[in-house]
């Protein structure tokens, strides 16, 4: 029985858009991308929040094989994002393959046809050859269950979901968080409200952002000598690159530019906030990287505007009209807004239920045993399938770095396969164990480990404290493995 389709993938952000783009090469046409939003662009469709922009300069957050010559600043606005997206979608033909508010339910392999067997919320089945999950590591948005939160009379909107009707002119506004999406956010909200108190529970590092307009003239350069933004690319890359690497994954032997960042947040600290008390409430007292840290030349400064109050008393309830804090002080809001993240390690990885070979289900193995997938990408048991969003995925700082190493390992792996004649594929046990073993060894002298990271709450943790989400090795390195990893290193079959 010939499954419907070679491929489904489950995702339309970028994600999904290079599995789709890679499937394409490698002649696997028949694919079909579900998405359960209502259009493409993954995080930048969902995420619409006022102050919205990447952290990482837009050079580098792009497809190498898609330069964009038209960015209007270092560091792109989302709305712009979303633009990149849809105009990759539409050039490389994927737009057609996608299927809008479609909720995937689950996939389960069925080992007698060889096929992934997937099922969509109101009981549609579809079966193709391989599966291909891009369901994003920052993608199911987080709500505190913070005792009478139901009973508040105002307006509660969360940063992944924004009311783009709602003004917030003149409200007395609350926002909750200090992650990275609360550091674009609060400056925004500062402008507009009344009253604003910033509720923090972590501070995060804050480092100045560099971020200037690309002046047309330049943006003309790029476009007629695509090599000028290539080496733009390759020396933004390069900085980035040496953060990661040194800074965060050879802690151990790299201690004092790791510290130098810290010092630079500081400075920036000292020299954007006037009262003391809050600077000392704003400084972190996590080693910098334990955590993922920021740019911004607007947010330290935002808590010197009169109608902004830093609130770092723990929460104990919301009440109808207000947030009250362990001190027994009620802050009086009409507007509570939610910038409190994401989960990622209960309800993400993987964030649908995966019925592999033996009926092992992917989210219990990864419970039971350790979170882990070899280079990344596949798991023993799981037979053609990929998982995009991985422990162990993430390399280098840039998501389009991880995003094209996948690619590659895509096209090297079903290259094998092909010239073996082979329809499937799966990883052997001892390779998987060979690659969680380096990588831990590695993670040993990684901030993570190395310094001093409990206090702070850092999504790079799982449950079992382990910092399983990043490969440790440079991107150079991730992308030499995805085309040379050992071929024996999988098992291929006939259909
Ligand atoms: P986040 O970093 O997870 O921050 C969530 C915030 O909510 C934290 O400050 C957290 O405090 C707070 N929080 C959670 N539960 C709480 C509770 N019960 N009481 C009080 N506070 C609570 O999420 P995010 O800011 O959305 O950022 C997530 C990631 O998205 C970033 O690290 C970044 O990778 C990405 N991002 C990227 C961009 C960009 O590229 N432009 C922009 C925004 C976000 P604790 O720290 O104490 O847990």
């Amino acid at each position: 029985m010939a499954p419907h389709y070679d491929a489904v993938v489950v995702g339309a952000g970028f994600g999904g858009m290079g599995a789709g783009i890679e499937l394409d090469r490698l002649g696997l046409r028949d694919f079909v991308i579900l998405e359960r939003e209502s259009d493409l662009g993954g995080t930048w469709h969902v995420n619409r929040y006022p102050g919205l922009a990447v952290d990482i300069a837009s050079v580098t957050y792009s497809y190498s094989f898609e330069p964009n010559p038209h960015w209007s600043r270092l560091f792109a606005p989302g709305a712009e994002l979303k633009r990149y997206a849809e105009h990759v979608a539409d050039k490389y033909d994927l737009r057609r393959r996608m299927r809008f508010d479609t909720v995937v339910e689950g996939a389960r392999w069925d080992a007698e046809h060889h096929r992934w067997v997937v099922t969509i919320q109101g009981g549609e089945v579809l079966t193709a050859r391989y599966l291909a999950t891009a369901t994003g590591f920052l993608s199911q948005p987080y709500t505190p269950p913070f005792p009478g939160i139901d009973t508040f009379a105002g307006k509660i909107i969360h940063t992944t979901a924004w009311d783009d009707g709602y003004d917030l002119t003149g409200r007395r506004a609350a926002v909750i968080g200090t992650g990275a999406t609360a550091v674009q956010l609060v400056p925004e909200v500062a402008r507009k409200a009344a009253e604003l108190t910033v509720f923090q529970r972590t501070p995060i590092w804050v480092v100045p952002k560099i971020d200037v307009a690309i002046p047309p003239a330049v943006q003309k350069v790029f476009d007629r000598v695509p090599l000028t933004q290539k080496a733009a690319r390759l020396v933004n890359t390069t900085m980035l690159e040496a953060l990661m690497v040194i800074g965060v994954l050879h802690y151990r032997e790299a201690k004092p530019l790791n510290r130098g960042a810290g010092v630079l947040a500081k400075v920036h600290l000292r020299a954007q906030v006037r009262d003391a008390d809050t600077r000392r409430k704003l400084t972190p007292h996590y080693d910098f990287g334990c955590k993922r840290p920021t740019f911004s030349n607007t947010y330290f400064r935002t808590f010197n505007r009169p109608n902004v109050r830093l609130e770092t008393n723990s929460i104990e309830r919301i009440e109808p009209d207000g947030i009250v804090t362990a001190d027994g002080h009620k802050t009086e809001i009409d507007t509570l807004i939610l910038a409190t993240g994401f989960n990622l390690w209960d309800v993400n990885f993987p964030a649908i239920e995966i019925i592999g070979r033996d009926g092992v289900n992917l989210g219990k193995f990864w419970r039971d045993n350790r979170f882990q997938a070899y280079e990344g990408i596949t798991v023993p048991k799981f037979p053609n399938f990929l998982s995009l969003n991985s422990p162990y995925s993430y390399s280098g700082l840039s998501y389009f770095t991880t995003i094209e190493a996948q690619m590659k390992h895509m096209g090297r792996l079903f290259g094998e396969m092909f010239r073996r004649d082979a329809q499937v594929f799966e990883v052997t046990e001892r390779a998987n164990t060979e690659f969680l073993d380096r990588v831990t060894e590695k993670l040993g002298s990684s901030v993570f480990y190395e310094g001093q990271c409990s206090t702070a709450h850092s999504y790079y943790f799982n449950q079992h404290g382990e910092a399983a989400l990043l490969r440790p090795t440079s991107t150079l390195n991730a992308h030499r493995e995805a085309v040379s990893f050992p071929l024996e290193d999988y098992t291929y079959a006939t259909a």
